[in-house]
């Protein structure tokens, strides 16, 4: 088969005027970036007003081996699925960030016969999202360290700013960094941080902002610092909104693009699940909505993450309510999670499938929690046995879940309409009674109790004294009533992600709380986890080359 670059370069685009024509808009609600990429005009919203909604479909999976376990591919596929059953579906997406396409994860456009194109340009600049999203980022900075160099008539304590720079790329060295160093011309010395782009509160405020007036308040929310004396300053203190807001004013218009099959995908905004809240724009998702019968999305990571942050982050906020999730497991994952090294997942392993089938089983409870029902995917990998998805099938019967074999990879949408199928059945039924896991008005502590013990499995939290006296201070700001964002590992449904399959006797362990009151939610880091990446000893990037004619290669 030839690899995800070779198909995506095979395919014969439709021009995206041609894609958006078939999903109801025309030439004046376009603004082009060349001929296949497109951002949708703010005026779009008026002309949609009047349409009514489509269904709402989530595609979240089990934990996943460090390759990912197909989520997007799976997504892409059914989306194309759905159009060769005639139905009228669009899918939202994330957009990639570079760190992991450099790293070791390789790109987020789908995979095989699944994928949205062009692959290149989606997975390095696309539309130039990721970088307004850091410049913005980083003039709140540049305008904060300003600030104390130029007299701090605020007070701002350097050793008490919270918000961080950004960059987006995968690179260690810049997680801990001091500033400011070089004497009195060359600003204030103080301690500062990267984190990656998808990280900042700035991505998570595009994914949640309904328009530009609320981007603008809710960058002017955003907590930058305390003061000396233990004030709280905001991002509006600073007078810096204005011109974040500036920088933003295309970035938070969705980009259309289409799959192989010619497919609309709404791709806007990519916050990962693990140390962000992991969900495309609020706007692709309700703008697919308008547009389709079906909308299809993504949530980041496995179901604890993800899916988690999806209902009680996004639902929370957005008023939107899904009708049926889609739960990718791969017979690879499930190995995993009963213990098998990465190097031989390849090898057929039912003693090794029947022990780690536990974490599927973790993931459907927990969705059922929700009250939205669940079809089960089976992603297809070449290297599975027919005892081993047999195996899973059965497992799923036994449960009352329904399941399909997804084979989206090599044989694109054909090969997603049992799974279709089984999603079109779940809508007919209409059986959803969403509701989130907990009230606004649990107390912050709780909160994070009740995910932890509810979805991860802990039998209860620890809190370090740090963090419990920053979500003391953050409740008596004003702010206990949003909702908690779980920074924790991706690999585990603990935070620590040596623990795999279903773990029971552990505990989360809280390290720092940080309020994000402009994205509206608080932030709590667990475990080790890092919000600055690192690159893997040979990263992805040794093998990306471009050739004369600009034709990219090596890119997965
Ligand atoms: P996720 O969204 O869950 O992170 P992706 O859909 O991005 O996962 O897929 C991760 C990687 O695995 C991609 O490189 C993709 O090409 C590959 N992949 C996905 N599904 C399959 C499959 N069925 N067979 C082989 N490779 C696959
Ligand atoms: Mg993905």
């Amino acid at each position: 088969m030839l690899s995800d670059i070779e198909i995506a370069q095979s395919c014969q685009m439709r021009p995206i005027a041609e894609v958006a024509a078939a999903a109801g808009l025309d030439a004046d609600d376009l603004e082009l970036y060349g001929k296949y990429k497109a951002k949708l005009s703010t005026d779009v919203w008026t002309k949609l007003e009047g349409h009514e909604n489509g269904k709402l479909v989530l595609v979240t999976a089990i934990n996943p081996t460090p390759a990912g376990e197909g989520k997007t591919t799976t997504t892409v596929g059914l989306g194309q699925a759905m159009a060769k059953l005639g139905k009228n579906a669009v899918i939202a997406l994330r957009e990639p960030s570079l760190g992991p396409v450099f790293g070791i994860k390789g790109g987020a456009a789908g995979g095989g016969y699944a994928q949205v194109v062009p692959m290149e340009d989606i997975n390095l600049h696309f539309t130039g999202d990721m970088h307004a999203i850091t410049a913005a980022n980083n003039l709140l900075c540049a305008m904060l360290d300003n600030h104390m160099q130029q007299g701090n008539a605020l007070g701002i304590d350097p050793r008490r700013v919270i918000f961080t720079r950004v960059m987006d790329m995968n690179d260690r060295s810049l997680r801990n960094i001091t500033i400011g160093l070089g004497g009195k011309m060359n600003g204030v010395p103080r301690e500062d941080h990267f984190m990656i782009t998808v990280a900042s509160e700035i991505m998570a405020i595009l994914c949640l902002a309904s328009d530009l007036d609320d981007l603008k308040k809710r960058f002017g929310d955003i907590l930058v610092a305390y003061s000396y004396a233990g004030k709280p300053i905001f991002a509006r203190d600073l007078h810096a909104e204005g011109a974040m807001t500036a920088l933003m004013k295309d970035a938070i218009k969705p980009n259309l693009v289409q799959t192989l099959e010619g497919t609309p995908c709404l791709m806007h905004g990519g916050p990962f699940a693990n140390i962000a809240h992991g969900c495309n724009s609020v706007q692709a998702t309700k703008l697919a909505l308008k547009l389709a019968d079906i909308a299809i999305t993504e949530a980041g990571f496995g179901a604890d993450l993800g899916a988690e942050k999806f209902l009680d982050i996004k639902c929370r906020k957005a008023g939107l309510s899904p009708d049926c999730i889609v739960l990718v497991a791969t017979v690879r994952a499930l190995k995993y999670n009963g213990g098998v090294s990465k190097a031989e997942l390849n090898a057929p392993d039912l003693a090794a499938l029947e022990r780690g089938v536990c974490n599927l089983d973790a993931h459907l409870d927990n969705m059922q929690k929700f009250g939205v029902p669940v079809v089960v995917a089976i992603n297809s990998f070449p290297t599975d046995t027919e005892e081993e998805v047999a195996f899973i099938r059965a497992h799923c019967a036994k449960r009352g879940v329904r399941v399909a074999l997804s084979e989206v990879f090599t044989k694109g949408g054909e090969g997603g309409k049992a799974l279709a199928n089984e999603v079109l059945a779940v809508l007919d039924e209409g059986k959803a009674d969403f509701h989130m896991l907990y009230e606004d008005s649990l107390p912050l502590e709780d909160k994070i109790r009740r995910i932890a013990k509810e979805i991860y499995g802990a039998l209860g939290v620890t809190i370090a004294p740090a963090a419990h006296k920053e979500l003391a201070n953050i409740t008596e700001m004003g702010y206990g009533h949003l909702p908690v964002c779980v920074a924790k590992t991706q690999y585990s449904l603990s935070d620590d992600p040596a623990l795999l399959g279903r773990p029971t006797e552990f505990v989360v362990n809280v390290r720092t709380a940080r309020l994000a009151a402009g994205a509206g939610f608080v932030v709590v880091e667990t475990g080790a986890i890092m919000t600055m990446p690192g690159l893997p000893r040979v990263p992805a990037a040794e093998n990306i080359d471009v050739d004369r004619e600009g034709r990219i290669t090596g890119l997965f």
